[in-house]
């Protein structure tokens, strides 16, 4: 999409935008060595958080403020355009003030439009690019609300970051692709460009290949990797970081840009289905293992396995709520009446032990 901003910052061609750059600027040595050897892996944009968000207290919260002179060091060493994550006008304050060149608001935050509304208040009348995390629940419409909030506030270069949805069970992945929510976003807004972070979304190194490359054929127009000059040693992250040379090789295997994508959509939503059946089948396994705790429960006190009026309650209230979520009558019925066999089945066969 050539009249996307992010063309601007592209160093190859036939390959999408590459953020790179550790998770946490650690050290002044630590940034200019990551640096020195992502500007011979051809990224375009260097990435390192200053100030981070982080699920639990005492974990490493960034080394904060002095950290900026050393990415402002970045940008004059290496001629590369710098990139740090915003979560209060504070952060915008300084971030503009030591020339970092593009800003981004983080999963935690794009939660909550509140602080979103601060920050884009805080960039009135500011020419600066912001690119803006999904939300960590998969809410599109409060993705693309952050997105209209900066908009509003006189930003034209928006930016978004699919980085993956958590959930309650994330199978392999720190956070759900959800695939199918990039696509509607940009379904929804075509002009803003996507960048896929399969670091945050894979969680472990092995994860970040299949995931990149997936990225790029859907259409994505730019990669946000996280690379440490020693990904074993980093202060946050660890588990997911690339080493350079790591990183180099993934950009190597990318499949040059599709002009059309259309079959890869299908099998964007085709992962979608496949991840959610994971899910199905997950909880249906964790149902199950409690019906095994109430038939023993049962058996212990000699409470028979089938009551009726249970059941009865079960079903009634199942159709009220797979109706309210869009679900057709007789299939309720169906689903239920097969998980609760099920579940008789096996009360049964620990009651007769
Ligand atoms: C990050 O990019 O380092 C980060 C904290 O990401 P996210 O907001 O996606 O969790
Ligand atoms: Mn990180």
């Amino acid at each position: 999409m050539a009249d996307l901003f992010t063309e601007r910052y592209r160093t190859v061609t036939d390959r999408p935008l590459v953020i790179a750059g550790p998770c946490s600027a650690e050290s002044e040595s630590q940034l200019l060595e990551t640096a020195s050897m992502l500007k011979r892996c051809g990224t375009d944009i260097f990435r390192a958080g200053i100030w981070k968000p982080r699920t639990k207290p005492g974990s490493f919260e960034g080394a904060g403020d002095k950290a900026l002179p050393w990415l402002a060091s970045v940008k004059q060493l290496y001629g590369f355009p710098v990139a740090t994550e915003v979560a209060i006008p504070e952060h915008v304050e300084k971030a503009l003030k030591y020339g970092v060149d593009i800003l981004w608001i983080g999963a935690r935050t794009s939660v909550n439009p509140f602080a979103v509304q601060e920050i884009a208040e805080s960039l009135r009348g500011v020419h600066i690019p912001v690119f803006v995390k999904n939300p960590v629940n998969p809410d599109l419409e409060l993705w693309i609300g952050a997105v209209e909030r900066l908009k509003r506030c006189g930003i034209v270069e928006t930016g978004a970051i699919h980085r993956g949805f958590s959930s309650f069970d994330n199978g392999i992945y720190r956070n759900m692709p959800y695939w199918s929510i990039p696509l509607e976003f940009r379904r929804r807004i075509g002009d803003v460009p996507l960048i896929c972070d399969p670091s945050h979304m894979g969680g472990k190194r092995e994860n970040i290949a299949s995931l990149a490359s997936f990225a790029v054929k859907l259409g994505f127009d730019g990669l946000m990797i996280e690379s440490h000059c020693n990904p074993g040693k980093a202060l946050s992250d660890a588990s997911q970081q690339l080493h350079p040379d790591d990183l180099l090789k993934i950009l190597a295997g990318l499949k040059p840009l599709l002009n059309d994508a259309s079959d890869d959509v299908i099998s964007g939503y085709r992962k979608d289905i496949d991840m959610i059946d994971g899910q199905i089948l997950s909880l249906l396994s964790k149902r199950m293992d409690i019906s095994g705790l109430i038939g023993s429960y049962k058996k212990d006190n000699s409470i028979s396995v089938f009551q009726s009026e249970r059941y009865e309650t079960v079903i009634r209230e199942r159709i009220a709520l797979g109706e309210s979520l869009n679900l057709n009558h007789d299939f309720i019925i169906k689903v239920m009446r097969l998980i609760h066999e099920e579940s008789v089945r096996i009360q049964m066969e620990i009651v007769q032990k």
